[in-house]
């Protein structure tokens, strides 16, 4: 049995997260999303409401029930350890993301020497997409369907009323 975690903020999921799930979910036994509260900055969305349209998304595209979703506090690693995961799951979209994720992964790698670290590509259509342009763009009107899944892009155009 292996289990993967998937964890970022995912305020809001896009399109790109959901590349990446359907990706993890073809290598590993099972895919755990995890949506991280974070202590400093709350969010557009609530945790909880984070992890709704992300399952909510999950079915919507017929991805496999091996997927679930969840949220947690504290480390990422301690929480691995807790659900026996074997890896922890990360996009890399540009050599942007490569300096911060390789960081993090090296640290995380420290703390917890079991747990691997590995990168999946979304499909390249999305390498330009991110949850903070994407509520830029929402929040001025623009259009989003190709962006997010059709119940992101309600609770995004739910924001503006
Ligand atoms: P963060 O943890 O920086 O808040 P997010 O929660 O937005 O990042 O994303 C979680 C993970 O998904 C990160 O590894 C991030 O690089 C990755 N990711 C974000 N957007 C995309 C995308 N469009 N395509 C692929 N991976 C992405």
């Amino acid at each position: 049995m292996r289990r993967a975690i998937y964890p970022g903020s995912f305020d809001p999921l896009t399109n790109g997260h959901l590349d990446v799930i359907a990706r993890a979910a073809r290598l590993f036994d099972e895919v755990v999303v995890a949506v991280a509260r974070n202590s400093q900055k709350s969010g557009t969305f609530a945790p909880a409401r984070r992890v709704e349209l992300i399952e909510t998304a999950i079915r919507d595209a017929g991805l496999p029930e091996t997927i679930r979703a969840t949220h947690f506090e504290g480390l990422l690693v301690d929480f691995a350890r807790d659900n026996n995961a074997v890896a922890i799951v990360r996009g890399l979209r540009a050599v942007s993301d490569f300096e911060f994720e390789f960081q993090m992964a090296l640290m995380n790698r420290k703390l917890q020497p079991k747990v691997e670290t590995i990168f999946l590509m979304p499909h390249d259509e999305y390498i330009y997409l991110s949850s903070r342009l994407v509520k830029e763009i929402a929040s001025y009107g623009g259009e989003i369907a190709d962006f997010v899944p059709a119940c992101v892009a309600e609770a995004l155009a739910g924001l503006r009323d």
